[in-house]
């Protein structure tokens, strides 16, 4: 690298992703040689950067959209045992989801996963107490030491206490549990930062679009900036494929065949104002293949989850009229006051990366994930849950690190607290503080605080000069102008999208679904990334595309309409390769 060029900071500004490290990152990737490449920054992939740099790996990870922006921003967003999976007879990813629960709630990150109850309504006499008693007995056990409290039996007229939207014959009885929820995309950017912080360089619409070879073994990947086009070759000792159900994809690029094959299965959540049902605690619900939960998500609800193979677009998954038609009838056989269409405030489809198996429903297919070597120098890893990156991501580095010529230390991310976790809970309690500091009310703080953890006062300090970043972002009022502005400043957010879909959620939780904040946060960050008016006005022209396409592809009744009506729309990072996806082809 020249004298001139640019340089990422040590330390905790390393982990302030704004241009200058963006350009930095581009100068290290062309010019270092790093022991472990990272494909994909979802949670995997994330998590996986993170494992590597804490054993004192040198790393890189590259992302071709932005962070979270395949399927973890999309899902329940729980972080779970999975009580169904408990009735499967997958005990060991069980206990494993369980003691991931656990350390995430009470240690590595409690500003973002926090413990959540669940209704489970007893609808047979008799037998099915003891048979949900059991199971779980064994839930709240197998974890080990669980910080969040056991099971409660309660009568029919207890539960419609905690739960009055439920109908007075939809239960005989139920059981209250606890799990855990997270807000997924912000859970993995914070996994991201948490990564570079120890000193992996990562960088967002950088994609992978080949590989460098010596013989028959992979030392390199070729990378694209999805911006501007530019390419470079990045040497690695060790690539990890972490691309989900772009997994075959990647494989294929590499000339290998793969030990596995990954299919997507779609699943699709509705959201709903908090003042439709009401009810203290999250509701699951059985259904004929799988289970719907109806959780409680700041002033909503999120309702799911379909479970169908989906052959279509993976970037852009598309739910159709068909889909929320069935969220809303299972929903409706339970309710005192049935919703409508109208209700709804948000819909968003996730594509679930499942392992390829014998059984021809998805619902049936395993979580467990699998790690392979699909060439010498690469190895996929795909399957699992969120819940379970942190063991997913130890795998994968434990798996590369037998192609890298030295040796390497055992994965110690239990004890890497996510950024933004050390003085969470002293902070918490310093809220009043915080507030009179800032100006805002308590409750703001306290919700700002469940998004940036012990990060707050660099969201907020801006605003101490300028008070307008104290104010809400214009029908959005959930959200402060300043957090856009650090989605921008130190979170990585290029696009429009970064920023009303994943830094915020505002896509889902508004009616408008973004478009009408787009302007205001456009304007903002204009200014921190240097848009001209035409820029400014595709990236509002190009969103509001995007929303138009998924409002109009809920009205089709099957996949392949819905996908034709989203897919139009064109990409907002502009240089992106076709790297022709299998499950398109087929
Ligand atoms: C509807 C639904 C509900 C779910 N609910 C839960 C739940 O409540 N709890 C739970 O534990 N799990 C849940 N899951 C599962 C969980 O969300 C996934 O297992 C997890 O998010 C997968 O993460 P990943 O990093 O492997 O994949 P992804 O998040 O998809 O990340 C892969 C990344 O690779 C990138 N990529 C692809 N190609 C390239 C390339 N060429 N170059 C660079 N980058 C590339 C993509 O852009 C993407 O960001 C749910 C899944 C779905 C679909």
């Amino acid at each position: 690298m020249g004298d001139n060029a640019p340089s990422i900071p040590r330390g905790g500004a390393a982990s302030r992703l704004d241009l200058d490290y963006r350009e930095a990152a581009w100068h290290r990737l062309e010019s270092e040689p790093f022991d472990v490449v990272v494909i994909g920054g979802g949670v995997t992939g994330a998590g996986a950067a993170l494992d590597a740099a804490t054993r004192g790996l040198s790393v890189a990870l590259v992302e071709a959209r932005d962070f979270a922006s395949g399927t973890s921003s999309r899902s329940s967003k729980l972080f779970h045992g999975g009580l169904r999976y408990l009735e499967q007879l997958e005990f060991g990813l069980v206990r494993e989801a369980l003691r991931e629960r656990e350390l995430m709630t009470s240690y590595l990150a409690p500003h973002l996963v926090k413990p959540l109850p669940f209704l489970y309504p007893l609808t047979h006499r008799a037998w099915e107490r003891p048979y949900v008693a059991s199971g779980l007995a064994l839930y709240d056990t197998m974890g080990g030491a669980s910080s969040v409290p056991g099971q409660k039996h309660l009568t029919r007229a207890a539960a419609l206490r905690m739960f009055p939207s439920l109908r007075r014959d939809a239960l005989v009885g139920a059981v209250r549990y606890y799990d855990a929820q997270a807000d997924d995309a912000r859970h993995t950017l914070t996994v991201v930062r948490t990564a570079a912080r120890y000193g992996a360089v990562v960088r967002a619409s950088t994609q992978a679009v080949g590989f460098a070879h010596e013989s028959d073994r992979v030392v390199g990947v070729r990378v694209r900036d999805a911006e501007d086009g530019r390419e470079t070759t990045v040497d690695a000792g060790v690539v990890l494929n972490c691309t989900g159900i772009w997994t075959d994809e990647i494989q294929a690029l590499s000339g290998g065949r793969g030990r596995f094959k990954v299919r997507a299965s779609k699943g699709v959540h509705i959201v709903v104002p908090r003042e439709k049902i009401t009810g203290d605690t999250g509701l699951i619900l059985r259904t004929e293949t799988s289970v719907l939960f109806v959780i409680p998500w700041k002033n909503h609800w999120l309702i799911g989850t379909t479970d169908t193979e989906w052959t279509h677009d993976l970037a852009h998954p598309a739910a159709t009229r068909s889909d929320i038609d069935y969220l809303l009838e299972r929903l409706n056989a339970v309710l005192v006051s049935p919703l409508t269409p109208d209700d709804i405030e948000g819909v968003y489809a996730g594509l679930r990366p499942l392992l390829a198996g014998e059984s021809e429903e998805t619902s049936k297919l395993s979580r467990e994930h699998d790690v392979a070597r699909v060439v010498p120098g690469l190895i996929s890893i795909a399957g699992g849950k969120y819940t379970t990156y942190r063991v997913m991501a130890a795998d994968a580095v434990d798996a590369g690190a037998e192609d890298l010529p030295k040796l390497v230390p055992p994965s110690c991310t239990d004890k890497v607290p996510l950024l933004g976790a050390d003085g969470y809970f002293a902070m918490r309690n310093q809220v009043d503080a915080l507030a009179a500091e800032y100006g805002l009310h308590p409750y703001r703080v306290l919700s700002v605080l469940d998004r940036y953890g012990s990060m707050i006062r660099d969201v907020l300090e801006p605003g101490l000069t300028a008070a307008a970043l104290l104010s809400t972002v214009p029908t959005a009022p959930d959200y402060l102008l300043a957090e856009i502005r650090y989605a921008v400043t130190h979170e990585g957010a290029l696009h429009l999208e970064d920023v009303l879909t994943r830094r915020t959620r505002i896509s889902i939780e508004y009616p408008h679904r973004g478009v009408g904040s787009a302007a205001a946060v456009a304007d903002l960050m204009a200014g921190i990334l240097g848009w001209d008016a035409a820029a400014r006005a595709r990236e509002i022209d190009r969103y509001t595309a995007r929303v138009e396409a998924e409002r109009a592809s809920q009205t089709t009744g099957d996949d392949a309409a819905a996908d034709a009506v989203r897919t139009a729309v064109p990409e907002v990072r502009a240089h992106l390769a076709d790297l022709g996806s299998p499950a398109v082809a087929r």
